[in-house]
């Protein structure tokens, strides 16, 4: 056959020696690099136990925060789910019915809402979209392993904050010493 180009080297083939047809140096230089290895400093960690460092540009996992009197602040507005990049976020809208005003803080709020952690590129655009500051990433969580794809969609029961001013999370709008008092002893 003719060569495409005259770079081609034509190996002889020579019979095998009988260290070789008994496959010890293979065996041996195998053994060497796995003992040398054996030695080194470890790339890998035991994940999830041990976690590396985050990065100082890591967003994180996303909350949704609640008000000072524990209610939830989202309104449903949809505006996170235009601004997100990678259509991550879905949301049913519904009406606040009478009575449900310790519950949401505003009339619409949101019914179910839920994101795509496996879609989800951890832009931050969501939050920089809120105007009610009900959702922010949290830089110190991240989503844990999970075996199964549906276990990564988040919905309310995830991603909405305690409403216990001690379980809140770090990030977005902080209660005051006295706000969380006030509601350590409605909670009471
Ligand atoms: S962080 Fe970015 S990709 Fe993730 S849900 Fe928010 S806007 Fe979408
Ligand atoms: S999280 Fe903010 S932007 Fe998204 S629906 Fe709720 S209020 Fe609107």
């Amino acid at each position: 056959m003719q060569s495409l180009s005259n770079r081609a080297k034509i190996l002889e083939k020579k019979p095998m020696t009988l260290a070789e047809r008994a496959y010890l140096p293979a065996i041996f230089q195998g053994l060497s690099i796995t003992l040398r290895h054996f030695f080194m400093k470890k790339a890998t960690i035991r994940y999830p136990e041990q976690t590396r460092p985050f990065s100082p540009v890591f967003r994180g996992l996303h909350v949704l925060k609640r008000d000072e009197q524990g209610r939830e602040r989202c309104t449903a507005c949809g505006l996170c789910a235009v601004a997100c990049p990678a259509e991550a976020i879905t949301m049913v809208a519904g009406e606040r019915k009478k009575g449900e005003q310790n519950l949401y803080r505003e009339e619409k709020y949101a019914v179910s809402y839920e994101i795509n952690m496996l879609r989800c590129i951890f832009c931050g655009l969501c939050e920089e979209a809120c105007p009610k500051a009900a959702i922010y990433l949290q830089a110190d969580k991240m989503a844990p392993p999970r075996f199964e794809r549906d276990e990564f969609i988040y919905g309310k029961d995830r991603l909405v904050e305690p409403v216990s001013p001690d379980t809140r999370s770090k990030r977005g709008i902080q209660l005051t010493p006295e706000q969380a008092d006030k509601l350590r002893t409605q909670l009471a």
